[in-house]
């Protein structure tokens, strides 16, 4: 029996490890479905990852392979090519391994399984079905861990960070988009960085997204919404991720309609109190230092609840997404005084208003806020005293 199982070797579970190690948990070990250890930054051949973790601006193989030294030498158990294929209640895990299938134990198990891009059929694009029509992550497997450069000039879907990142993979390997389409008014990424396809002088199209993809055999050209018709030889859909919870989906976990992730405490831990969850699966998404500090901050949870830490999780406090919030993480919070943490969320639109946390009884924190979809938004606990009787906190943006 193992002490806790780590889902996903990326930047949260190794942190997460290293945090229990660190603590004395024994037996701790990290199932991963890859070869290596590391998660995505493995294939983003581009800096910046590390700079709070290691003091300096690493790429991103350069950061995961630094992560995976430091998971080795501090005595994870390493279980490469293992895919979790199922959680079972009270902490029993099925893997496909190299093998065959196994049953893994454990006390405590953490899902750092991370976020993908949205693919193809989630955006219901139309057309044709060449080749030649990627995610960034799929782009930057083909040219960082093959050496191979799948299209030559693509069209790009979408201006969130991700997608600057796919502009840069694209100019560092002679690939030159012919355009960049955004389905909003203006970049998604903070200015100045929204600016990057100006400055390359890749045209870009707002207010626009792709109607139809044209090719037999690989992409010829697409045709946008707006009646623009492009030539290409390939499309990258950039961003709008996805938490990567097909396994918690698939089990007894609760998870929440809106962030899309499970849901968990102030501590990490989710509706079934074996499991926790931290990373990007929590939330579409963050940066790897972010999840790797999660990860380091939930791996420590872990190891309190081990010593018998944590408090109970029953009579916890709802917490919910109200108007103009598209979720609120953590979802519920362990009735504990003082309250520690922060509560993270994003908005459905473009919005400005007061940002509002309220009890059954009374307003609890109050802001003037403007914001923007995929704007990290945080509001720290201690800030908040909620009444000792109440049962549910509804976040909101009111006029
Ligand atoms: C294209 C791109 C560029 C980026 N650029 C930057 C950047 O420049 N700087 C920055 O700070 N951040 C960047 N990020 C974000 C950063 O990569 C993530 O924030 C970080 O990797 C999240 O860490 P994680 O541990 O939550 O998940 P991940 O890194 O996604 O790791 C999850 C791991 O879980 C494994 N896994 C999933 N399912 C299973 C299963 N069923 N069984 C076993 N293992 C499983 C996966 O193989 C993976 O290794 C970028 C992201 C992308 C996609």
């Amino acid at each position: 029996m193992l002490d806790v199982a780590i889902i996903g070797g990326g930047p949260a579970g190794i942190a997460a490890a290293l945090t229990l190690k660190a603590r004395g948990v024994r037996r701790v070990a990290i199932l991963e479905r890859e070869a290596v250890l590391g998660g995505v930054p493995r294939h983003c051949g581009h800096p910046p990852f590390g700079l709070r973790e290691f003091g300096r601006i690493l790429t991103g193989p350069a950061y995961a392979r630094r992560l995976a030294a430091l998971a080795e030498e501090a005595g994870v158990e390493i279980l490469p090519r293992y895919s979790v294929t199922a959680l079972q209640p009270g902490g029993v895990v099925q893997a496909a391994t190299p093998n065959g299938a196994a049953t893994i134990r454990a006390r405590r198990v953490l899902l750092a399984t991370g976020a993908r891009e949205a693919p193809r059929a989630a955006r219901f694009v139309g057309g044709d079905r060449p080749l030649g029509v990627l995610n960034t992550g799929a782009l930057q497997a083909y040219v960082h861990l093959h050496g191979l450069a799948p299209f030559r000039r693509p069209v790009v879907v979408g201006t969130e960070l991700v997608g600057l990142s796919a502009l840069a993979t694209c100019r560092s390997h002679g690939i030159r988009p012919v355009a960049v389409v955004e389905a909003g008014a203006r970049p998604v990424a903070r200015w100045p960085l929204g600016l990057f396809p100006k400055l390359l002088g890749i045209p870009t199209y707002f207010n626009d997204g792709i109607e139809e993809i044209r090719g037999h055999g690989r992409v010829e050209a697409v045709r946008l919404r707006g009646g623009r018709e492009l030539t290409c030889d390939g499309v990258l859909l950039t961003g709008r991720f996805l938490p990567e919870a097909s396994l918690a989906r698939l089990s007894h976990l609760a998870l929440d309609p809106g962030s899309l992730g499970p849901v968990i405490d102030q501590y990490g831990r989710c509706s079934d109190g074996a499991y926790f969850a931290a990373g990007n699966l929590l939330r579409p998404i963050e940066t790897a230092g972010w999840s790797f500090r999660e990860g380091a901050a939930i791996g420590g949870y872990i190891a309190d609840d081990l010593a018998g830490g944590l408090p109970a999780m029953e009579e916890s406090i709802n917490i919910v997404a109200g108007e103009g919030v598209k979720f609120v993480v953590p979802q519920r919070l362990a009735r504990v005084t003082p309250l520690r943490g922060r509560l993270q969320l994003r908005v459905e639109a473009a919005i400005s208003g007061r940002l509002r946390v309220s009890s059954e009884e009374a307003v609890l924190y109050k802001r003037r806020i403007s914001t923007r979809p995929e704007r990290r938004i945080l509001i720290e606990l201690d800030e908040m005293r909620p009444p000792r009787e109440a049962r549910q906190l509804v976040v909101e943006i009111v006029p």
